[in-house]
C-alpha cells in the first residue's frame, strides 16, 4: 500500500468516526451545546428582602423552606440583577415600596448572591423610585443641581455605590448606566447631557470595578430604527459600555425574531454584546394577591405559548435560545421572576405588608415624589409571571437555566 493509499484510508476513517459521532449526538443537544459558557444565565429579585421580611417563604420541591439565593444556584441561575434607588422614602422615613431596594438593600442581596456563587448585576435607576422610558425623574437630592453639578453627583453616587458593594463581598459582573433609558436619562433629554451624565458613571465603574462589564439598557425594541439611533449617538458622543442591553416582554415589544434582527444590527452596527436584561411569562392569568397583574386573560402575546407551566418555561427558553443564536448575544435575565403575593387571605392583609415592608410595586408615600404611585399604588403586579407559585414552590421554568446550559442541578 501507497503511503498515499494509506493517507486516504486514514482520512476516510476519521471522517466515518466523525459521522458516527455526530448521528450518536443527543436530539436537541445542539442549543444546549451551542450556549457559551459566559452564557449569563440571570434573574432579577430585587424585592426578594421585602418579601422575606413580609412573612413570605420559599421553599424547594419538597415542601420545605428554602433560601431563595441557595434555590436559584442550585438550579443554574448565574447572575442576579438587583435594582438601586438613591432614596426611596419620603420625608418621615416610609418606604415607597417596590422591594425598598437602595443600596443596603441591593449590598445585602449582593452578598447572599456571592455566598451562592452568583454575580451580580447592578441596576441604577438614577431616581429614587422607578425609571423607565416616561419616567425619569431624578433624586430629590440632586433636584437643584445644574447640568455640571448632577454629572459630578452622578459619578460620586456611582463610585461610593460601587465601594460599598465590593465592601459587602458582592462579586459585581456587570453595572447598568440607568435603566431603559430611551433617549431619556435622570430628568435630561438631549444626547449630549445623556451622555455626560452615562460617561460619569461609566468613569466611576472603570476606576472601582474595571473587571466589570459596563450595560446601557433600553427598551421597545419594536420602534423601527430607535436602538440603531441610540448606538449612533452613543458612537457619536465617545460613551464608554460594553454591553447593549434590552427589554423584552411579548405583550408589547414585536415578535422574537424581530428582536434578534435588532440586536444582530446593534451588535454589528457596534461591536458590542448585547443581550435581553428583562424578561418574563405569565404561567397563568389568575391574580394571586389582590392587585390586578399588568397580563392576564386577555393579553396578546408574541408567542403562542399557553399561560401554564410549562407555557412559562417554553418561553423563557424561546428567548435564551434566540440571544444564543445572535452574534455577540451575551445573556438574558427573568425580570423579578420570585416577586409573589405577600401571603395576606385579603387585599387588607396584603396591603399592610406593603405599606410596612414595601413589597408592592408601590405605596401611598411615593405618591409626592411619583404620581403615578399616589394614585395606582398597591402590590405585585407580576405574581402571574414569578417562577414561584403562591406558597413559593418552584415552578417548571426554574428547570430550564440549567437546561439551557445542558448540565443537571447541583445537589447540596
Ligand atoms: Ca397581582
Amino acid at each position: 500500500m501507497t503511503r498515499r493509499k494509506r493517507f486516504r484510508i486514514l482520512k476516510l476513517t476519521l471522517l466515518a468516526v466523525l459521522l458516527f459521532l455526530n448521528a450518536c449526538a443527543a436530539p436537541g443537544s445542539k442549543s444546549a451545546a451551542a450556549l457559551p459558557d459566559d452564557f449569563i444565565l440571570g434573574m432579577d429579585i430585587s424585592s426578594v428582602l421585602s418579601l422575606e421580611e413580609s412573612g413570605v417563604t420559599f421553599r424547594d420541591l419538597d415542601g420545605g423552606p428554602a433560601d431563595l439565593f441557595t434555590l436559584l444556584a442550585d438550579h443554574g441561575v448565574t447572575h442576579i440583577r438587583v435594582r438601586i434607588w438613591n432614596d426611596p422614602h419620603d420625608a418621615q422615613g416610609r418606604t415607597y415600596g417596590g422591594g425598598g431596594c437602595d443600596l443596603s438593600c441591593a449590598c445585602e442581596i449582593g452578598r447572599r448572591a456571592a455566598e451562592n456563587g452568583m454575580q451580580l448585576i447592578v441596576n441604577f435607576h438614577y431616581s429614587d423610585f422607578w425609571a423607565d422610558p416616561g419616567k425619569q425623574t431624578p433624586p430629590k437630592a440632586w433636584a437643584e443641581l445644574n447640568p455640571d453639578e448632577k454629572v459630578q453627583a452622578l459619578y460620586r453616587f456611582t463610585s461610593d455605590s460601587l465601594q460599598a458593594l465590593r465592601a459587602s463581598g458582592a462579586s459585581v459582573a456587570m453595572v447598568q448606566l440607568g435603566n431603559e433609558t430611551n433617549a431619556f436619562l435622570c430628568g435630561e433629554r438631549d444626547w449630549d447631557s445623556i451622555c455626560a451624565l452615562m460617561n460619569a458613571g461609566a468613569r466611576a465603574v472603570r476606576e472601582e470595578l474595571p473587571d466589570a462589564l459596563i450595560a446601557v439598557h433600553f427598551t421597545n425594541p419594536e420602534r423601527e430604527g430607535s436602538y440603531e439611533e441610540y448606538a449612533r449617538q452613543l458612537e457619536r458622543c465617545g460613551v464608554d459600555y460594553d454591553v447593549f442591553a434590552s427589554s423584552w416582554y411579548p405583550f408589547w415589544h414585536g415578535s422574537l425574531d424581530h428582536l434578534s434582527e435588532v440586536l444582530a444590527a446593534i451588535s454589528e452596527l457596534s461591536g458590542k454584546r448585547v443581550m435581553v436584561m428583562e424578561t418574563s411569562y405569565p404561567y397563568t392569568a389568575e391574580d394571586s394577591d389582590f392587585f390586578a397583574n399588568t397580563a392576564g386573560s386577555g393579553t396578546q402575546s408574541a408567542l403562542s405559548f399557553p399561560y401554564t407551566e410549562q407555557g412559562q418555561a417554553d418561553a423563557f427558553r424561546a428567548v435564551i435560545d434566540a440571544v444564543a443564536g445572535i452574534p455577540g448575544g451575551l445573556g438574558a435575565v427573568y425580570w423579578e421572576g420570585a416577586w409573589i403575593s405577600a401571603g395576606g387571605r385579603s387585599w387588607e392583609e396584603n396591603r399592610a405588608a406593603w405599606d410596612s415592608h414595601g413589597c408592592g410595586w408601590a405605596t401611598r408615600y411615593a405618591g409626592d415624589y411619583d404620581p403615578d404611585a399616589g394614585q395606582y399604588w398597591g402590590g405585585s403586579a407580576v405574581d402571574n409571571q414569578a417562577m414561584f407559585a403562591p406558597d413559593g414552590r418552584p415552578l417548571a421554568a426554574l428547570d430550564v437555566f440549567r437546561d439551557a446550559r445542558g448540565t443537571k442541578r447541583k445537589h447540596r
